[in-house]
C-alpha cells in the first residue's frame, strides 16, 4: 500500500465560498458589498453563485482575494410551476478545453426549464460541463431529492453536503448521507461546505454569511490554482474546525485537526463510524485509523465541542493499491 498525503501541514489554505447570492438575484446586497463582507470575515476567494445568471468579476481580484466566475443553474422541477427541483452550482473550470463557448458575465439563462423526463438534469449538467464549468449538486436534503438521483446522474464533481442558508431558514442542510450513498456506488465525488447566502435580514441573531467554507490547498490564489486543487480533492470543508494534515502512512490514516471532541472516520464497506479515543472530556487533536485493501473509501469528520464540523474529503483505497500484487 502506497504512502499517500491528502492535506499537507506545511503547505497554504485559502478559505473559500462556492455558493452565495447578490442582487444580480434574489441577494440584498451587491456584489461589490458582498465582497466587502467576505473579505473582512478572512475568506481569499468567493463564487458569485445567482440564479440563472453568470457572473465573471475579474475586477473584484487582488494578489490577496479573488472571485471565481459561475451561478446556480436550477428550476427544473417535474412539477409544473414548482420552484425548486434541482439546483446545481456552475463554476468556471479554467483548466478545461470546453466544445462550447464559455459563458458571459451577466448572461442570463431561462427559468424554468421545462421538465422532459427523469434524463433532464442530466441534459443540465451536460450543458454546464460543454461550456466549461465544473458542477455541484446542491443542497439535497433540502430538496429532499431522491437518493438514487445521486446514482442516476452523472458528472458533478462534488455534493454540497452543508449549506448555511437552509439551516438557517429550514434546518435542512446535511447533505452527507446523499454523498455517501454516491460513493457506495462508485462516484468519485466531493463533499463541499457552503453559505448559499442571501442576506434577507443581516439583523438576525443567526449569521447567514460565514456558515459554512471550504479551506483549499492552493499553490497559488489564482482561479486556475484554486480549481486545479478543488478538481484534485485538495481540500476540505468546515463549520467552524480546522483540518491541518491527512496522510496514508505505513498502512495507517492519520488526520491531525485543531482540539475537537470526536474524530470520527466511516470506512466502507468494512468499518461503520469508528471514533478515535474520547477520554476524560480531553480535545482531540490526532486520530488515525488502519486502511484495509478491501475497504472502498474511508472519509473523516472532526466535530467540536460546539457541534461544528470539519469533512475531510474521501481517501479512495484502490488508489493506493496500485502497483500491489
Ligand atoms: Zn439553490
Ligand atoms: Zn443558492
Amino acid at each position: 500500500m502506497k504512502n499517500q498525503i491528502y492535506l499537507a501541514r506545511n503547505k497554504t489554505v485559502y478559505k473559500g465560498n462556492l455558493h452565495l447570492h447578490t442582487t444580480w438575484s434574489d441577494g440584498s446586497l451587491p456584489a461589490a458589498e458582498t465582497v466587502q463582507v467576505f473579505k473582512e470575515k478572512g475568506y481569499h476567494f468567493i463564487c458569485i453563485s445567482d440564479h440563472d445568471v453568470y457572473s465573471r468579476t475579474d475586477e473584484f481580484n487582488t494578489d490577496h482575494f479573488i472571485t471565481i466566475p459561475g451561478m446556480e443553474r436550477g428550476g427544473l422541477n417535474p412539477v409544473p410551476d414548482k420552484d425548486p427541483g434541482y439546483h446545481f452550482g456552475v463554476l468556471d473550470d479554467p483548466t478545461a478545453q470546453p466544445v462550447q463557448p464559455r459563458f458571459q458575465h451577466l448572461e442570463r439563462f431561462p427559468v424554468p426549464i421545462p421538465w422532459e423526463g427523469d434524463q433532464s438534469p442530466q441534459v443540465l449538467i451536460d450543458e454546464m460541463i460543454a461550456h466549461g464549468n465544473l458542477v455541484i449538486f446542491n443542497h439535497p436534503e433540502w430538496h429532499l431529492t431522491r437518493f438514487e438521483d445521486m446514482v442516476n446522474y452523472d458528472g458533478f464533481f462534488a455534493v454540497e453536503i452543508y449549506n448555511h442558508a437552509t439551516e438557517w431558514s429550514t434546518v435542512s442542510s446535511y447533505g452527507a448521507a446523499y454523498w455517501d450513498h454516491a460513493l457506495q456506488n462508485g462516484k468519485r465525488v466531493y463533499g463541499i461546505a457552503a453559505d448559499d447566502s442571501h442576506g434577507h435580514d443581516r439583523n438576525w441573531a443567526f449569521p447567514e454569511y460565514g456558515g459554512g467554507w471550504v479551506q483549499v490547498q492552493s499553490e497559488a490564489l489564482t482561479p486556475h490554482d484554486i480549481v486545479t486543487s478543488l478538481k484534485a480533492g485538495s481540500f476540505y470543508s468546515s463549520t467552524g474546525p480546522e483540518i491541518y494534515d491527512l496522510r496514508v502512512e505505513d498502512g495507517q490514516l492519520i488526520i491531525e485537526c485543531s482540539p475537537c471532541k470526536f474524530i470520527m472516520f466511516k470506512a466502507f464497506p468494512l468499518r461503520g463510524p469508528f471514533v478515535g479515543n474520547y477520554q476524560n472530556g480531553e480535545p482531540l487533536t490526532v486520530a488515525s485509523m488502519p486502511v484495509e485493501p478491501e475497504m472502498q473509501y474511508i472519509r473523516v469528520e472532526c466535530i467540536d465541542f460546539d457541534g461544528n464540523v470539519a469533512w475531510s474529503n474521501p481517501v479512495f483505497v484502490a488508489d493506493l493499491l496500485e502497483g500491489d500484487e
